[in-house]
Order: structure tokens, then sequence, then C-alpha cells
């Protein structure tokens, strides 16, 4: 595959852009595969990436229902910070944080990674023992954050408003190397890269069944077919309760729906991420001008990949009293994912009862910023069977009751 340059574009806009070759190959699928990824999102397409960078492992499908990056990858408000409480967490989300910063160049594909900085306001006496909690805490994993003062809060971020009577800003977490990226780039720079690796990414095509032999997977059906392999990652999110059902097996996993809204585009006003976890709202501007803002999970589970009114009114209502500019802003678009939400809010990132067939999921609200540590961790755990990075996430932890509770940290939808 041809780099991406300057002097490529220099060299294409001189032929007016005719020589660009296809991103990714669309293949048809082989009878059999070293390893067959379920679901061409950013977890499931880090993981083939690194299976080939990291381990040579070359034979891989990456096998996607509808089109690669139109889960979550695409539908989330791409945030990326690794302000956790736990070690165990900090450990992968700040890898991910990591890899985010050379992407563009790893990948030769622009993401367009901005750490631009995220402030997790605290509004109440309770959020600021929590967050000084986990300032500390992030200190000694290694992890850059700072509790900050109200004064800074307004250097950082001028349009906010302090005093707000009900819930006034007291302080924030600031962690000022996180940001956002492209999430669409994201998923097809991984494509790129993976299909230049030889791999096959075939879209349009569902797994509907999960085929075993003597309790270990031999395929999987597909509405194209039956694929072999000994080696399945199942990385499909909201669907990952169907995929499990398919191999066998259950998961402490709800599927809710998780919305998002953004506005018209306005000049520039803010150029860091705010999130507000007391009152359920957060935002950031995008290269665009519009203001992403998002909210809460649905309080019931659902499949409904679309918004929907009351969750605007909400998350509106949440945020217009820190940021009042919002009352004066138009509505462009809104839309819905399917999260997968496990109890502790932590992800699982594990072997499974069946022999071959490991899952990636449970990212839940905020999986987009784990892309690149999830793939790197997923992929040496299905090529070795052991990785220090996901040790922690087994399916085993919910029978043993060690729990990795992130529901502070997770504490609004991001
Ligand atoms: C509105 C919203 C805002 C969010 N904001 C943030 C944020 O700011 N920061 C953050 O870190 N995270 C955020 N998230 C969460 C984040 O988007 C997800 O955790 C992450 O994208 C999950 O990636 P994935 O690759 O696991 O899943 P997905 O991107 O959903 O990919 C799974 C794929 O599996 C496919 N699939 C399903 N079933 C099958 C089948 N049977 N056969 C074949 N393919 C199948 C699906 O079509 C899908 O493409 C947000 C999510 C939403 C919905």
């Amino acid at each position: 595959m041809r780099r991406y340059s300057a002097f490529a574009i220099a060299r294409e806009a001189a032929r007016y852009h005719q020589g660009w070759e296809r991103a990714w190959a669309s293949p048809e699928p082989k009878k059999s595969y070293d390893a067959i990824i379920v679901g061409a999102g950013g977890h499931g397409l880090a993981t083939a990436f690194y299976l080939g960078k990291n381990f040579g492992i070359t034979n891989v499908a990456v096998i996607e229902k509808g089109w690669l990056g139109g889960g979550n990858t695409g539908r989330n408000t791409t945030i990326i910070r690794s302000n956790y409480l736990q070690d165990a967490s900090a450990a992968i989300y700040e890898k991910a944080r990591g890899l985010y910063e050379t992407m563009s160049q790893d990948l030769n594909y622009n993401v367009m990674f901005s750490p631009r900085g995220v402030i997790m306001l605290a509004q109440t006496h309770h959020e600021v023992r929590g967050y000084q909690r986990t300032a500390h805490a992030n200190a000694l994993q290694g992890v850059k954050t700072e509790f900050i003062s109200p004064a800074r809060v307004k250097e950082i971020v001028p349009i906010i408003n302090l005093d707000g009577p009900r819930y006034p800003v007291l302080g924030g977490l600031w962690q000022a190397r996180g940001g956002t990226a492209r999430h669409d780039a994201v998923a097809w720079g991984y494509a790129r890269a993976c299909s230049d690796m030889g791999m096959d990414i075939i879209q349009k095509t569902e797994v509907t069944g999960v085929r075993k032999e003597n309790g270990a997977v031999v395929g999987v059906e597909t509405s194209r077919g039956f694929i072999g392999t000994k080696k399945l990652g199942i990385v499909v999110a909201g669907h990952s309760g169907v995929l499990a059902d398919m191999a066998g097996f259950r998961l402490p996993i709800e599927s809710v729906a998780l919305q998002a809204l953004v506005s018209e585009p306005i000049k520039p006003c803010m150029d860091c991420v705010v999130m507000a976890n007391t009152v359920h709202g957060y935002m950031s501007q995008s290269d665009k001008g519009e203001m992403v803002i998002g909210g809460g999970a649905d309080g019931y589970n659902n499949y409904t990949q679309r918004g929907s009114f009351h969750h605007i009114e909400e998350t509106v209502r949440a945020l217009v009293e820190t940021f009042p500019m919002i009352s004066r802003l138009k509505q462009l678009r809104q839309w819905g994912g399917i999260v997968d939400m496990t109890g502790d809010r932590s992800p699982i990132l594990s072997k499974t009862p069946v022999e071959g067939v490991f899952i990636n999921c449970g990212w839940g609200t905020g999986g987009f910023k784990a892309i690149p540590g999830s793939g790197w961790g997923f992929a040496e755990l299905m090529a070795r069977g052991y990785s220090p990075l996901t040790a922690e996430f087994g399916l085993n932890r919910f029978k043993e009751g060690r729990f990795i509770d992130e529901s502070v940290a997770a504490g609004v939808a991001h």
C-alpha cells in the first residue's frame, strides 16, 4: 500500500486525484483463518492489527454485519482520558492514551488526535473528595492528573458559569493530555493497516452461529456460509450477549442505548473537554465548530440504536446552568448507539468456557478511549493465552467477587 504523505497529496492534486488506491480490500471470505474477529469496530480492528503487528498472525478475518466503524465506534463523542481509579484500569487506559499519541504516525493515517485536555467538574463536596482521591491514585499509577481550583477551571474554560445556584463548580480533575480523536479515522486507519498486512475485512456479513466440536470452537456460521477457525474473538459491544448465546455461555452484560447530540457549528469557544458528572452531561467542540453534547445512558435495557426527545431535554437541562450559552444554540442532529454495561463499569477481556473463544466487551459508555490498549492486550491474550494488561479483566471476577469498581470514573457516559 502506498504511504500517505504531503508529497502524495501534491502528486494526486497534479493528476486530479485519480491515483488514490482503495484504503482496504473487500475480499470474498476464505474457507478458514488462523483467527477470526467478529465485529469491525475499533476494538475488533485494533485486535486484528496487533495480532499482525506484535505476533505475526496475519491469516485473520474481521467479520462485520454492517459497515466497519458503523457501531459505537462511529457514534461516540470521542473523549480520550485515562484518569481511572483502580490500577488495572489506569494501566490499560493509559496504555491506550499513550498509543493514541503516536497513532497517526504508527498507522500512517491522520486520526486527528487532539490532546486538548479533559476536566471532570467537581460540583458537590463528595465529588471533590472523590476526585482528589483519584488524583492521588493517578500519581501513584504514573498517570498525570491534578485537582484544580474553580479559578483555574474558569481560566481553562472561560465560558463556564462557576456559580450555578444548585451545583456551583468547586474544582475539577484535570488531565492535560486527555482529549479527542476523529472516531471514524481510528477505524479506517486500523482497517487500512490490517488490509495492508493481508487480513480480510469482510463487511455486510453477519455471524449467525458458533460451531463447536468437543467443547472447542471450529468456526462460525455466517450469512455467507461457514468459515472455519480455531481462534475466535468476539468484539461486538452491545451485541455481546447475542454472540455469547450463540457460543453457549452467558455474560453479565446489559445492553442499553446511549445518546448524544450536536449543535449547529459556532465560532471556537471551548478548547477542552468538560464533563459534569453530577448533573450528567458533558461537552466539547468539534473541529467543525459543533458543540458535541452527551449525557447518561437510557434507564432501561434496549437495542434501539437511535435518539429520543426526552434525552435531549434531560441532557441540555443538566448542562444549561453550567453553560448558559447553550440555551441559544440550535440542535443539528442526535443519534444513539448500543452500549454493553457491566455491573462494575469495567470491561471484560477474557477466555470463555468454550476453548478457542475469547471475549472483549463491557466497555459500556467509555470504550473509544481504550481502543488501542484493548487491541494490544486482547491480541496478546488471543495469541499467547495471557496478557498482563487484561489479566484482571477476566470473566471469573464476577464469580469471585473481585470487582474493578469504576463507577466514579465512568459516572457519566463518555
Ligand atoms: C453516544 C455515545 C457516546 C460515547 N462517547 C464515548 C466517549 O466520548 N469516549 C469513549 O471512550 N467512549 C465513548 N462511547 C463508547 C464507545 O463508543 C464504545 O465503548 C466503543 O466504541 C466500542 O467499540 P467496539 O469496537 O467494542 O464496538 P462497536 O464499534 O459497536 O463495534 C462492534 C461491531 O460489531 C458488529 N456486530 C454486531 N453483531 C454482529 C454479528 N452478529 N456479526 C458481525 N458483526 C456484528 C456491529 O455491527 C459493530 O460494527 C460512546 C458511545 C456512544 C453510543
